[in-house]
């Protein structure tokens, strides 16, 4: 459910492309309408949306009666907004300006962790080995101990985290973490990749691909 052409477009071709069926709704009203009508895997929220029904009541009243997942959308990168989107039992959410392929990331990312152990082992918190990346609270833990982390490197890590055991190129990491319009040298991702096995050790098994990129296993 998105109210701006563009981004319903960019987001409709970038699923489809991943072979999901896609319905799209401009306002709550219609969203309501269609998920009744086509039973949805996976809602895609717009936190702001025209009309009676917003994304934020709109999530609230899904949550009253389903558990379907639900990934937010929301216009800023505003903490309130997550938490509140969170707490209304959202599964993820993405900040805009986002990239496509990241919010495909995500959605297959939450529909694998479904069929992997149902509705009731959800989690917000990906466990990788000893170290434990909270997604809501954008926390990583090593043994339990708070890591000091950056903004990026918590978005690295996390992208890692939902696709373990796949390689996954310069390219896609910077599509992925920095966002599809990201200009400038990939080894940027290097040096990212870096400052993680500094500072999360042996506990991180990331390995470097010659030739291609990295895959965390
Ligand atoms: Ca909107």
């Amino acid at each position: 459910m998105e109210d701006d052409p563009n981004i319903a477009r960019l987001v409709d071709m970038y699923l489809r492309r991943d072979g999901y069926r896609v319905y799209q709704a401009a306002d709550g009203a219609t969203g309501l309408h269609r998920i009744k009508q086509y039973r949805p895997k996976l809602v895609i929220l717009d936190i702001g949306l025209p009309g009676d029904v917003d994304g934020i009541q709109l999530c609230r009243e899904l949550r009253a009666t389903s558990d379907i997942p639900i990934i937010m959308l929301t216009a800023r990168d505003s903490e309130i907004d997550r938490i509140v989107g969170l707490e209304l039992g959202a599964d993820d959410y993405v900040t805009k300006p986002f990239s496509p392929r990241e919010l495909v990331a995500r959605v297959r990312a939450v529909l694998r962790r479904i069929d992997v152990g149902g509705r009731t082992t959800l989690q917000t918190v990906l466990e990788v080995g000893e170290v434990e990346v909270d997604v809501a609270r954008r926390e990583v833990r090593l043994r339990g101990d708070l890591v000091s982390i950056t903004a990026r490197e918590f978005g690295l890590l996390q992208y890692f985290a939902e696709n373990m055991g796949v390689v996954l190129s310069r390219r896609q990491l910077l599509d992925g973490v920095w966002g599809w319009d990201w200009v400038g040298d990939e080894r940027t991702v290097d040096v990212h990749v870096f400052q993680l096995r500094r500072k999360l050790g042996d506990a991180l098994t990331l390995t470097t691909v010659r030739g291609v990129g990295y895959r965390l296993d």
